[in-house]
Order: C-alpha cells, then sequence, then structure tokens
C-alpha cells in the first residue's frame, strides 16, 4: 500500500564537492524516540528525570515469563510519519529478536524490526543553499520500530544500571548513502527534527537524546563504486555530526593517499574531543542471530487508522518554509531558520494570524530581537503581535518597542498581551498619529526652517548630516509623543 503526500519542493542535485579529488558518501541512520506516554511493550510510563528503576515493569526487567504487549500509540506514530515523508507503510510486519548482551538490555536481545520493516522508501527534502532556497531530496531505506537499552554509568565503585529507559519506543529512519558531506548530513538531521515536531511524534529535546543518529561515512573518487564504510555511532547534535564526518572524510582521505585502506569499523564520536575511537571492526561484528519475535502477533495498520491520520496531518516543515516566503514575502533565510526551530514557527504562526499584514515585521521581530534575548525566553505571540502592530502603525517608536520587549520579559509579563498597551501609556511612549498629528508637526518643521536658514541651505547644499540636526530640533519643539519617523519624513518633504 503506498500513501503519498503532495510535496511542493523543487529538487536540485547538489554538485559533488570535491576535497583532494575525493567526493564523500554519508548514509544516516536515525534514532527517534517516539513521544509516547508508556513503552513499546509494557504499561511502564515515559518520563525523564525520574529516580533510577522506577519507571518500568517485568516486560522492561526480562522476567522470565514477562509477555510483551505492543504499544499501538507507537504504530500511529510510524504511520503518520510514513504519511510525511512518503514511505510506503506496510500493511502487515513483523517484530524479531536482534540478539546480543548488554547488561541495560536484560533480556539479552533487543525486540526490532528485521526484514519488514513497518515503513520502506519516502524521502526528506530540506534547503541546501540559504540563499537561493535550493533544496536536496534524500531518499529513505526503511524505518523500523525497536525499544531502547538502559543506561548503564560507570563509576569507581562499579557499574550501575537504570532500567528506566529500557523498553521506550524507537523508531530509526534510515537514509540511503546519497549525502555528500557534514554539512548536508547536518541539515538532514535538523529537517527531520523539524518533521517529527510538527508531526508531534517526538519532542525533539537533543539533550536528552530523544535523536540520536549514527553516520556511515566513506569516500571514492567520483564515478567509482561505494567506498568502505565507516559507522559514527550515537550523535545527538547536528553541529556534532557536521563535524564527525567531516572528520571521518578527512581521516580517509589521509589513509587512501597515503596507500593505506579504510578497514569497515564502528567508530565512537567524542564531540567534545573532536576525534574518533574505534569500538569494534567488522571481523567482531556480532552475529544477532535475528528471528521472528514469538511472544508478538504481527503489526497491522489498518486503512482507517491511515485514513484518520491522513486527514489530521499538519502542514508540514517545507510546505510551511515555502508557504512563509509566497505568502508572506520572507526572504529565503529567514524563512528557513523560522522553519527550523519549531518554537519559532509556532511563535510566528500564532503571531502572524494577530498582525495580519505586518508578517515581515513578525519575522523580523522574532528572529533579530527575541531570538537574542536568550534561551528559553518566552514571548506570548499576542504580546509580540501587539508590539509589531504598535510599531509598524506610527504609535510606538522602533527603539522604544526594543524597549518594551526587554521590560515584557524583565517583568515576567512576557505571557500578557494587555501589558504591552499599559506598558506603553505609563510610560507616555504612545505617539500621536493620523492627519491632526501630521499636521501639527508640519506647523513645527515650518517654524524651525525659519529659525534655522543656515543649516537649511546646508542641508540643501548636499550636507546631509545636517539634517539629523532639522530633525532633532523638531523633535525637541514637539516633545515626547513624535513618531522620529514621522518628523523625518516631514523634514524630507519641507526640503
Ligand atoms: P547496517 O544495518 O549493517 O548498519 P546497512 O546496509 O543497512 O547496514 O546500512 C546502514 C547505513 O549505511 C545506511 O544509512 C546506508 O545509507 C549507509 N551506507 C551503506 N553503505 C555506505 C557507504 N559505502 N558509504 C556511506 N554510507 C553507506
Ligand atoms: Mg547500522
Amino acid at each position: 500500500m503506498t500513501a503519498t503526500v503532495a510535496m511542493t519542493t523543487t529538487t536540485t542535485m547538489t554538485t559533488p564537492i570535491l576535497v583532494d579529488g575525493f567526493e564523500t558518501v554519508v548514509g544516516l541512520e536515525v534514532h527517534v524516540q517516539l513521544a509516547t506516554t508508556h513503552k513499546l511493550f509494557s504499561k511502564a510510563r515515559v518520563r525523564i528525570g525520574q529516580p533510577p528503576n522506577t519507571d518500568l515493569d517485568a516486560v522492561d526487567a526480562g522476567l522470565p515469563g514477562a509477555l510483551p504487549v505492543l504499544n499501538q500509540q507507537a504504530v500511529v506514530f510510524a504511520a503518520r510519519l510514513g504519511l510525511a515523508l512518503g514511505s510506503t507503510i506496510a500493511v502487515t510486519s513483523f517484530f524479531a529478536r536482534k540478539h546480543y548482551f548488554y547488561p541495560d538490555s536484560p533480556k539479552g536481545f533487543q525486540t526490532s524490526q528485521g526484514d519488514e520493516p513497518i515503513l520502506v522508501g519516502g524521502s526528506v527534502s530540506f534547503v541546501v543553499d540559504d540563499v537561493s532556497g535550493a533544496t536536496l531530496t534524500v531518499p529513505l531505506t526503511r524505518a523500523h520500530l525497536e525499544e531502547d537499552a538502559g543506561k548503564s554509568s560507570h563509576g569507581t565503585d562499579g557499574t550501575r544500571l537504570d532500567l528506566n529507559r529500557a523498553g521506550t519506543a524507537l523508531l530509526e529512519v534510515v537514509s540511503e548513502p546519497t549525502m555528500r558531506g557534514g554539512e548536508e548530513a547536518m541539515r538532514f538531521f535538523r529537517a527531520l527534527r523539524s518533521i517529527v515536531m510538527a508531526l508531534g511524534i517526538c519532542d525533539g529535546n537533543l539533550q536528552e537524546g530523544s535523536m540520536r543518529a549514527d553516520a556511515n561515512v566513506s569516500v571514492r573518487r567520483p564515478g567509482d563504486p561505494l567506498g568502505t564504510r565507516v559507522e559514527l555511532k550515537n550523535i545527538n547534535s547536528p553541529r556534532y555530526l557536521n563535524d564527525a564526518v567531516e572528520h571521518e572524510a578527512a581521516r580517509q582521505r589521509r589513509l587512501i593517499s597515503g596507500g593505506d585502506v579504510v578497514v569497515q569499523e564502528t567508530r565512537l564520536w567524542d564531540g567534545e574531543g573532536g576525534v574518533s575511537r574505534s569500538l569494534r571492526s567488522k571481523e567482531m561484528a556480532p552475529d544477532y542471530r535475528f528471528f521472528t519475535d514469538p511472544d508478538l502477533p504481527v503489526v497491522v495498520v489498518s486503512e482507517a487508522l491511515l485514513a484518520r491520520e491522513r486527514a489530521a496531518l499538519p502542514e508540514l516543515p517545507e510546505a510551511r518554509r515555502l508557504r512563509f516566503i509566497t505568502a508572506f514575502g520572507l526572504p529565503a533565510k529567514q524563512a528557513a531558520v523560522i522553519v527550523d526551530e519549531p518554537m519559532l514557527t509556532s511563535s510566528f504562526d500564532a503571531a502572524c494570524a494577530l498582525a495580519v499584514g505586518h508578517e515581515r515585521a513578525v519575522a523580523n521581530w522574532l528572529v533579530n530581537d527575541v531570538s537574542g534575548l536568550g534561551d528559553g525566553v518566552v514571548v506570548a505571540a499576542a504580546a509580540l503581535a501587539r508590539l509589531v502592530v504598535l510599531v509598524e502603525t506610527g504609535e510606538l517608536a522602533g527603539r522604544d518597542g526594543k524597549a518594551v520587549l526587554r521590560a515584557l520579559t524583565d517583568n515576567d509579563r512576557a505571557t500578557d498581551s494587555t501589558w504591552v498597551d499599559a506598558y506603553v501609556d505609563e510610560h507616555a511612549l504612545r505617539l500621536a498619529t493620523g492627519q491632526d498629528a501630521e499636521a501639527a508637526i508640519k506647523a513645527i518643521v515650518i517654524a524651525v526652517f525659519a529659525d534655522s536658514p543656515t543649516q537649511v541651505q546646508q542641508v540643501k547644499e548636499g550636507k546631509d548630516k545636517v539634517k539629523g540636526y532639522l530633525v532633532g530640533q523638531v523633535l525637541k519643539r514637539a516633545g515626547t509623543g513624535v513618531d522620529p519617523k514621522l518628523a523625518q519624513r516631514l523634514v524630507d518633504e519641507a526640503l
């Protein structure tokens, strides 16, 4: 069964970038932690920050005889992602046991999907050139459901196990090896994050490891078959992903140029140290003895489920980005910045709904000013919209607007939109607008010009700097409550 969603994207191929005659090839496997309330096969809750070994039950602890029951919410989330990415959604798929010994995986195997995953194919599209807005479409191999392992922490007094994370639902998204370097890998990761967050299937919390990528990297001379790949495990930040890929590609180029060969292996990337370490080579690659899990029935995705999900599919980041450009006239780069950060996107959409016609200004305030206030600062969309409307209609000077924004956050009032007007009035910042205001200022301009003939003459002779003096005189005489932009315009007109 094929489910596709219309995606209006321009597909362009990026030109292979050659370094010393080599091109880099990257394929990603991204583990997306699904935002299910409960674990994939048990009734235990999924939460962060709980005391060790409190969120687990007999299934997660691997107790003999404990039977797994599939969490349907995970199936719904997987199907939703499949619809969004244009994947083929399998009507039936299966769970398999992947055997290996990890102390934090007490069953002795991981329950995962083998040959028959829930999603096959599909693609992720994203901008590769901020200025032109050119996009790249990366085809996907598959995506499958699997459970996460617990955590072990190694101390001087021994190893501690915490099984709170054991059994948490993951969707592993596997790309084809078509990316050409760290930059594309980083953008792929960010785009996937925006998508899963827009779909409400993952919280996108990178610090907590809600998305972890394994990067497969090889290099080759253009036209050659794919080179031997090295897998870099467990990277949870787009920036580290970029660094890890570039570092590994350089290592491989050095090896080959020096007459050596690349050994297929798994390496660990140390983001802070900026180095990778070998974990295991192909010769040590484990034999997982995959077989279909006898405790779990076949996974079924019904037509009814798909119809429900299709009808409720939200606007996707790529469609949203194009809408911001075409409907609001945002520059390509700004549209991409807003779409890349789901928090910005929701603030932007909500504020635009309340400041119709001023969308570009909303984007500028959001990207340049609100973002600059620091991480975690929230300005309610209603408050931001009101601020933008006041400035855009000339009721508030832009400079004063910035002060209001700072006051909003300082006073912890950022969630209260009526506070903006109250603050503006309390500090007598509201500017006169309309025809009466204009007529009054025009009269002042005439008076100032009459008193300063020398300066007027200087401006007319091309000394533009002196114009500031005239505008200053107008503002001084008019007292507070005059829009500097209006005074400037009227002085220009009088000249
Ligand atoms: P495994 O399951 O053993 O990790 P797969 O063949 O399923 O191996 O590939 C996993 C990932 O490796 C995929 O994302 C794929 O695109 C990528 N990949 C495969 N071959 C190469 C290669 N030569 N260079 C870079 N990436 C590759
Ligand atoms: Mg792999």
